[in-house]
C-alpha cells in the first residue's frame, strides 16, 4: 500500500468509532435503499454492504417513524456483530433529526438552510454537541439556490455548500464533513478542488445520480481517481442505481487499484485469435474465488504465451495458454504444463497456497 504524498491536512472527525479525515484511510460509504421502517430488511442490507466492506451506512430518514427505528435497528447490528456508523439522511424537519439524534445515529446529512429558522437550527447543533456527532452539509447541482446561478456551477456548488458550512460556524459547530455533488464529472472535480481550498473540513466526495453501473463505474472512476490523488478525497460512494452492494465492491476496486487497499487484483487479456481457453470464465471464477480476500495477490489469466509468460512471472500466481494446454505458474516459476482441467485445479491449489503463506506473513 501506498499513502498519498499530497494528501491534504483535513480535521479529523469521529463518526462512531470511523475516522473522516486527518490522516486516516479513506473511508468507504454507501447507502440503504430499503424502506428504513422495514426493519428487517435494512437490516439485512446494512449487514450485506458490511460483509461487502462498507465502513459507514447511510439511510433515508424521510419521516419521524423512520428515524423512531433508528436504535432498534443499531441495536440488531450489534447483536448480530455488524457493528457499523450509521448516518441519518434528513431534509426540512429539523424534528426528525432530534429524534434520529436522540435514537443514537452516528451522524446527520442535513442542510441548516433548509429547516427553516435559526431557533431550529440551533436546536439540532446542540443536541449534535450534546451526543457528540458531526453534521454533513453540502450542495448538489439539482438545488443550487437562484442567487448563485450566475456562477460557473463549480464555484456556485462550493458557495452554496459554505453558506451551510456558515450557518453551523455562527453557532460554535464544526464537527463538519461536506459535500458538493453533481451529476458532471468535471463539475464533480473542479467543486471539490475549489472549496477544498476554502476549508479544512473534511470532504464527501462522489458524483451523485452516476446511473446504471456502467455509467456510474465510468464517472465515478474518473472523478474520484483525480480528486484521490488530489489528496482531496476523506470518504467516497459510488452511487449506482441499484443493489448498493455494488457501490462497496466498486469502491473498494478503485482504492485497491491506486494502491490504497489491499485486495486482490486479477490481471486477464482481452482474448484474441491466438487463445487457446476461455479467458472470461476462468478470470470470472478466479475474481469470485478471491472477492473476499483483503491481502495484496495478483493473479494472471492469459490466453497464450504472448504476454502470459511475463505477466504469469510478476504474478504470485498465474496461468498461459500454450499448444496442448496451459502452463501454470507459482512466484515466478513455471510449475508444469498441464491439461486445461487440470491445470485450473492447480492454478485454485496454488491461489490457495499464496494466500496461506500471505496470512503467515
Ligand atoms: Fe491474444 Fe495472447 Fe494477448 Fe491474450 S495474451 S490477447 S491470447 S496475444
Amino acid at each position: 500500500m501506498v499513502q498519498l504524498l499530497n494528501r491534504r491536512n483535513s480535521r479529523p472527525v469521529k463518526v462512531g468509532n470511523i475516522v473522516i479525515g486527518g490522516n486516516a484511510p479513506i473511508v468507504i460509504q454507501s447507502m440503504t435503499n430499503t424502506d428504513t421502517k422495514d426493519i428487517e430488511k435494512t437490516v439485512k442490507q446494512i449487514k450485506a454492504l458490511v460483509e461487502a466492506g462498507c465502513e459507514v451506512v447511510r439511510v433515508s430518514l424521510p419521516d419521524i417513524d423512520s428515524a423512531r427505528k433508528v436504535g432498534i435497528i443499531k441495536e440488531r447490528l450489534r447483536q448480530e456483530n455488524a457493528d457499523v456508523p450509521l448516518v441519518g439522511d434528513i431534509h426540512f424537519d429539523y424534528r426528525i433529526a432530534l429524534e434520529a439524534i436522540n435514537q443514537g445515529i452516528d451522524k446527520i446529512r442535513i442542510n441548516p438552510g433548509n429547516i427553516g429558522d435559526e431557533s431550529k437550527v440551533v436546536e439540532v447543533v446542540k443536541a449534535a454537541k450534546e451526543r457528540g456527532i458531526p453534521l454533513r452539509v453540502g450542495a448538489n447541482s439539482g438545488s443550487l439556490p437562484k442567487d448563485l446561478e450566475h456562477l460557473p456551477k463549480s464555484q456556485a456548488l462550493a458557495e452554496s455548500a459554505l453558506r451551510e458550512v456558515r450557518i453551523l460556524e455562527k453557532h460554535g459547530f464544526y464537527d463538519i464533513v461536506i459535500s458538493v455533488k453533481s451529476s458532471d464529472v468535471v463539475e464533480t472535480i473542479e467543486a471539490n478542488r475549489h472549496i477544498a481550498k476554502l476549508v479544512d473540513y473534511p470532504l464527501h466526495v462522489g458524483v451523485t445520480e452516476a446511473g446504471t453501473i456502467y455509467n456510474s463505474l465510468i464517472k465515478s472512476s474518473v472523478a474520484l481517481g483525480v480528486l484521490i490523488l488530489d489528496g482531496i478525497v476523506d470518504t467516497l460512494r459510488i452511487s449506482i442505481a441499484g443493489d448498493p452492494v455494488n457501490e462497496v465492491i466498486a469502491a473498494k476496486k478503485l482504492l485497491t487499484a491506486l494502491h490504497l487497499r489491499r485486495g486482490p487484483n486479477v490481471v486477464a487479456c482481452p482474448t484474441c485469435a491466438r487463445t487457446v481457453f476461455d479467458v472470461e470464465s476462468v478470470a470470472l471464477e478466479v475474481e469470485k474465488l478471491v472477492a473476499h480476500v483483503q491481502e495484496d495477490i495478483t493473479i494472471s489469466v492469459l490466453g497464450c504465451v504472448v504476454n502470459g509468460i511475463g505477466e504469469g512471472k510478476d504474478a504470485d500466481v498465474g496461468i498461459a495458454g500454450v499448444k496442448d494446454g496451459v502452463v501454470v505458474f507459482y512466484k515466478g516459476e513455471i510449475m508444469g504444463t498441464y491439461k486445461f482441467d487440470e491445470g485450473l485445479i492447480k492454478l485454485k491449489e496454488l491461489v490457495a497456497q499464496a494466500l496461506e503463506e500471505k496470512k503467515g506473513i
